[in-house]
């Protein structure tokens, strides 16, 4: 039977796990830091991902976790008059990342070995496959492809609150303005709905405390609802992250070793479907190789290299939107209401 080591079991790598077919492979999950992460912060998962989870068996059980959306509502504001935009949105959902880890997780057939170590050497792998699936910092990439991933120079700050926010239960909010974006919804956590927020900027990555004094000041101008969140927001539960985004690979398979999720296309969050790619990058992956052997890179190369691609480079674009001046023409172009 072929070997296949998966590197990192984080969205990526924990789906082509629990796709991987136990008959025709013999695999090995390496993950350092197991675990479902500190913070339930929520992802929006859209109907492309949902229709790939429900070939897997997952979808219902993701839809029973999750809070479903039916709008999102932009506004960005030009000289004190706001654009405001609302988009439909048809069968997205919300579920927190360590639910949706834990789904994945509980997939994940028993025949699969758990290494819990940190990969340096990639080389060392003794795997007919070595599939990385180990984020945007990806050491195989680094290693195998000779490339590191671009800082945008933006940060994302984020986390939750216990308690819902003052508005629909089903819609999202974002707000731009003066180069920066402010977004809050609701959030399914164990003890009922809670918030998701997050606020982006052109700024470096510091500790949550001093990123929350800051966010406070400089969100100050921003409707009610933004103070209100922040004023409640606890560094326990916030994190913050510098943006980066990869560059284009000319192939996301070399030899015998297989990009996939963030390794591939590490992107901005602003469309909000890096994980989303991610499921679908191991989900193609994985029934390719349980169709047709290890022949089957080659098809996933063929049906996700430039999906994947393409979303990075309209997540870039729409992180500079958001933080330009130009975002309320820009909405205004898209069709306000
Ligand atoms: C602010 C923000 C908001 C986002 N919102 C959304 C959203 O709403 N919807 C959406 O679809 N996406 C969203 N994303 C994107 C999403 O978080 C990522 O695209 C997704 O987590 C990628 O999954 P992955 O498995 O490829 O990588 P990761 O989640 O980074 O997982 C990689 C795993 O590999 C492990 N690992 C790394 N290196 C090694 C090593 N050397 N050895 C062993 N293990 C290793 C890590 O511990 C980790 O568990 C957001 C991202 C950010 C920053």
């Amino acid at each position: 039977m072929a070997t296949i080591t998966i590197v990192g079991g984080g969205v990526a790598g924990l789906a082509l796990a629990a796709t991987l077919s136990p008959e025709a492979h013999t695999v090995t999950l390496v993950e350092r830091n197991p675990g479902y992460s500190r913070v339930p912060t929520a992802f929006g998962i859209w109907p492309f991902a949902l229709d790939a989870l429900d070939r897997i068996g997952l979808a219902d059980e993701l839809r029973a976790d999750g809070l479903m959306l039916t709008n999102g509502v932009i506004t960005a504001d030009a000289a004190g008059h706001p654009v405001t935009m609302t988009r439909r949105e048809a069968d997205t959902w919300l579920i927190t990342r360590p639910a949706l880890l834990e789904l994945l997780d509980h997939a994940v057939p028993d025949s699969v070995a758990r290494e819990n170590r940190q990969v340096d050497d990639p080389a060392e792998l003794r795997a007919d496959l070595v599939i990385a699936a180990d984020g945007a910092r990806s050491v195989v990439r680094s290693r195998v492809w000779g490339d590191a991933p671009r800082d945008t120079g933006v940060v994302a700050i984020r986390g939750i609150l216990t308690t819902a926010p003052a508005m629909p239960p089903d819609q999202m909010r974002e707000f731009w303005g003066g180069g920066k974006l402010f977004g809050v919804g609701p959030n399914r956590l164990p003890d009922g709905v809670g918030t998701n927020w997050y606020a982006s900027t052109r700024r470096g990555e510091e500790s949550p405390t001093d990123a929350l004094r800051w966010a406070r000041a400089a969100y100050a101008d921003f409707p009610d609802l933004v103070s209100t969140t922040l004023d409640a927001a606890d560094p326990d539960t916030t994190v913050v992250n510098a943006i980066l985004e990869s560059r284009r690979p000319r192939s996301v398979v070399r030899g015998r070793y297989v990009l996939i999720g963030d390794a591939a296309h590490a992107m901005s969050p602003n469309l909000g479907r890096g994980a989303c790619e991610a499921l679908v990058d191991a989900i193609v992956l994985g029934e390719a190789l349980n169709e047709h052997g290890m022949a089957g890179v080659r098809e996933y190369e063929q049906k996700r290299r430039r999906a994947g691609q393409r979303t990075r480079a309209a997540a870039s674009m729409a992180r500079r939107v958001a933080l330009s001046r130009r975002a309320s023409r820009v909405l205004v172009r898209l069709g306000p209401n």
